[in-house]
């Protein structure tokens, strides 16, 4: 019986979604943020939340950046 290591997994299926996922408005590839489990448009400075490892890719569910975060990206 293989166990296998759930972030790990989690992780592998982040990387790959970055090449299919794009924002819903700019179409525009998106960041990981791994620590915050979210997706970045750094275009629109939103922020989709990534739940149970699906990413939301609904703009209602969408939030805004704070303007520190902008900046950091924009670096
Ligand atoms: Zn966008």
């Amino acid at each position: 019986m293989m166990i296998f290591e759930s972030s790990q997994i989690a992780t592998t299926m982040n990387k790959n979604l970055l090449d299919i996922v794009v924002c819903p408005i700019c179409k525009s590839h998106l960041r990981l943020d791994e620590a915050k489990h979210e997706l970045i448009c750094k275009v629109d400075k939103l922020a989709y939340p990534i739940r149970d490892d699906i990413p939301v890719m609904l703009v209602d569910e969408a939030r805004s950046l704070t303007p520190e975060e902008a900046i950091a990206l924009s670096s």
